[in-house]
């Protein structure tokens, strides 16, 4: 029997996965940042390796949508992770006697910076300012405290959150906005999670099929011809991707498998649900099934179902 480590990464479960990336990736992506602020482009050579990992657990190719990669795994951005855990280590710092050497390190640090000298807490001011989308701004006082230091951990989480709250906001993702699922922008756990339909959804091919319906990785013509030029150049304007099995001007996520003929050859999804509200109001709907213990793996089987009609 092959052991966790030993299965391609593809064949585990994502809450497994999940457990995997904390035990023997994460501690190498994090190392040493407690002493070595990224400020420079090493950090981006780190989230190449979290990403590939984060694709290749969804079953999702390099060129997917990064924000659900991480508000839908739960797994932390590592920029701001990376961060926390700096900031952690001033605040530890900071609660030491004045003779302890991490405390007098740290001093010497908030010295240097007050003479505008370069140093760790330079490095740390730096990295809040490149913080994207929401770069928390910083000055001196913000690290002089325990308390202090805590607000500013608290700043780069809102920022994480605002971060991927607004990387949702998409239209490529219609079925991830956050307002449509009742997430807070500011709040980090709202915003970051381990998702419930990963943990009842358990068949692999049903659950590649939902990744790759929510995560914009499906072979509808809504996102296919996102991809493609028309011979001049020009995109193909929305009304200009019709659905192949009943000619409608677009072939959506909420057509293919709520109003068009064709989702209508698949027996048991609709027959388990009430097909007028989904219709009426589809996003809503489709969050409601996927917190559902018994109906997110029916709608999941569905939607494999679908894709097999709607096939690229
Ligand atoms: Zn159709």
């Amino acid at each position: 029997m092959q052991s966790l480590f030993q299965r391609p990464l593809s064949e585990h479960s994502v809450p497994d996965g999940v457990k995997l990336y904390y035990a023997p990736v994460d501690p190498y992506l994090i190392y040493g940042c407690e002493a070595i602020v990224n400020v420079d482009k090493g950090l981006a050579v780190l989230e190449d390796v979290q990403l590939s990992f984060l694709r290749r657990l969804t079953s999702l190719p390099k060129n997917s949508i990064k924000a659900p990669l991480h508000t839908e795994t739960g797994i932390h951005p590592l920029a701001h992770r990376r961060l926390q855990i700096s900031l952690g280590q001033a605040k530890d710092a900071m609660t030491q006697p004045p003779t302890h050497y991490a405390k007098r390190a740290f001093l010497d640090s908030i010295e240097l910076y007050r003479i505008h000298k370069t140093g760790w807490v330079a490095d740390i001011e730096k990295a809040l300012n490149s913080l994207p989308i929401d770069p928390v701004l910083f000055d001196i006082t913000n690290v002089e405290s325990e308390k202090a230091i805590q607000d500013l951990i608290d700043r780069v989480r809102v920022s994480c959150a605002r971060h991927l709250y607004q990387g949702l906001e998409t239209s490529r993702l219609p079925l991830l906005h956050g307002y449509d699922r009742g997430l807070i922008p500011d709040d980090f756990d709202s915003v970051l999670k381990l998702r419930k339909y990963f943990k009842t959804v358990t068949a692999p091919a049903h659950r590649k099929a939902l990744t790759r319906l929510l995560f914009a990785n499906h072979t509808l013509a809504v996102e296919q011809f996102r991809r493609v030029k028309k011979a001049d150049g020009r995109k193909f304007e929305t009304n200009e991707r019709p659905c192949r099995s009943c000619g409608d001007p677009t072939e959506t996520e909420v057509h293919a498998l709520f109003v068009c003929d064709g989702s209508d050859r698949v027996d048991g999804f609709k027959e388990t649900v009430d097909s007028t509200r989904c219709k009426v109001d589809p996003i809503i709907s489709i969050h409601f099934i996927l917190e559902h213990d018994d109906l997110a793996p029916v709608f999941a089987k569905f939607l494999y179902d679908v894709f097999e009609i709607f096939t690229g």
